[in-house]
């Protein structure tokens, strides 16, 4: 059983990542630049756009971090997302999520420019992957698809399970997994049988936000696990991260999992900085990135 290192898959990324930037810097004077626009003033957002500002630099990219007040109006936002469109020094645009509850997350991602668009959410980019014409990716389902690949190889012909259905994880995670010419299942609340499909899996992608709810017994004797699930719960006193899968139960069974934290995690941020060396090189014409 192998546990999947996604703390070190995304260190291996992150430095392909700096690497890339340097030829830009070096051959082309370019310095990628990420923006990222806080809205309000949740803790976890906070931590988690602290964070991307330390990897971007880390990464020798320029970061920048607009904030702006709970009270902001949603068309505050809007201008400030079209000043960014407009600003030929930004690359890349995150507008951290979720947005106070005033605002229209749908609207505000309307917005972004798509070759800035290093969320991968526009309508262009969700297009753009299901048409299997490239584009800026969510960082997320990219990050799983890398890791899977990382312990399988060749995804080619497996039987894919990605139980959750979201825009921003689940649907297009099953496109990426087509992509490399898995058979894809999906699953999501309504689904019957769950256990049953999940047991089929040879690849099996939890996607759902409920702790453990994937048991040992739904997974199939040497399938790769990727649980994407973040979930903070309360146990012995403490609080605790676990993801949607069981993994003291999954562990034996499977031929490799990811653990929560340290598995998906890590390579969302890391999936993030490589989208955005893209997005800079593309822009400007100068061609794909190997990273
Ligand atoms: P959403 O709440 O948007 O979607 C959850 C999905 O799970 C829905 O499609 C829903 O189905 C499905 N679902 C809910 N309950 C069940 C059930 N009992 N059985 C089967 N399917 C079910 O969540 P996200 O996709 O945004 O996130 C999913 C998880 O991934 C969360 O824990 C989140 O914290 C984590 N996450 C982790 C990231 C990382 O970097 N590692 C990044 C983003 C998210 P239906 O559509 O029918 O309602």
């Amino acid at each position: 059983m192998t546990i999947i290192d996604g703390k070190a898959h995304a260190a291996q990324l992150r430095e392909k990542i700096a690497g890339a930037v340097a030829g830009l810097r070096a051959d082309h004077g370019v310095q990628p630049a990420l923006a990222v626009v806080l809205v309000g003033d949740d803790p976890a957002s906070q931590v988690y756009v602290r964070n991307k500002g330390v990897a971007t630099e880390k990464a020798g990219m320029r970061s920048i971090e607009h904030r702006m007040p709970a009270s902001a109006s949603e068309s505050e936002v809007a201008a400030l997302v079209r000043k960014l469109n407009d600003d030929p020094e930004v690359d890349g645009i995150l507008v951290q999520l979720p947005l106070p509850a005033h605002i229209s997350s749908e609207n505000i991602i309307a917005e972004i420019d798509p070759y800035k668009d290093v969320d991968g959410l526009t309508e262009a980019n969700a297009g753009r992957l299901l048409l299997g014409k490239g584009g800026l990716v969510p960082c997320t389902p990219q990050g799983s698809v890398m890791l899977a690949k990382s312990v399988r190889g060749d995804l080619s012909g497996l039987h894919a399970v990605v139980v959750g259905r979201s825009i921003l994880v689940g649907k297009p995670l099953a496109m990426l997994l087509l992509a490399e010419n898995c058979t894809v299942t999906m699953a999501h609340s309504r689904t019957n049988d769950l256990d049953a499909i999940c047991r089929e899996a040879d690849i099996l992608c939890a996607a759902v936000g409920r702790p453990r709810m994937i048991k040992g017994d739904w997974i199939k004797k040497g399938a790769t696990v990727i649980d994407v699930g973040i979930n903070r719960i309360e146990e012995d006193g403490k609080m605790r991260l676990v993801g949607d899968v069981d993994f003291d139960e999954a562990e034996p069974g499977a031929g490799a999992i990811t653990p929560v934290p340290g598995g998906v995690g890590p390579m969302t941020i890391a999936c993030l900085l490589r989208n955005t060396v893209i997005a800079a090189a593309r822009r400007r014409g100068l061609g794909p990135i190997d990273v």
